[in-house]
């Protein structure tokens, strides 16, 4: 794993642990999964959940060795796009021709 790639997991998993107060389910609920209860009440649960799995998308193509490649192009991300936005899955030319994506 390179440098990069290390420095991006740990902001990345730093954030996903920020998104949740406990990632274990309460106790005395086996059957309870965290997703079912941990933003029931959160009007922020869609925005996060998205946030969420931009992250663990991220974290896996650490894993896989694929990180740091645009996800349109293949073409490099760039080190400063990848320190300002490390779950960041296109490069900037590419975000910026289709419409949606960051
Ligand atoms: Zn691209």
């Amino acid at each position: 794993m390179g440098r990069i790639e290390t420095e991006a997991r740990e902001v990345l998993l730093r954030r996903r642990r920020s998104l949740f107060i406990d990632e274990t389910p309460p106790a005395g609920d086996p059957a309870a999964r965290w997703s079912d209860y941990e933003f029931a009440t959160d009007p922020l649960s869609e925005v996060v959940r998205r946030e969420v799995a931009a992250i663990d998308e991220a974290l896996l193509r650490i894993e896989q060795d694929r990180y740091g490649s645009c996800q349109a192009c293949g073409g490099p991300l760039g080190l400063q796009r990848l320190r300002a936005l490390p779950e960041a899955r296109y490069c900037l030319a590419c975000s910026g021709n289709v419409p949606g994506l960051e």
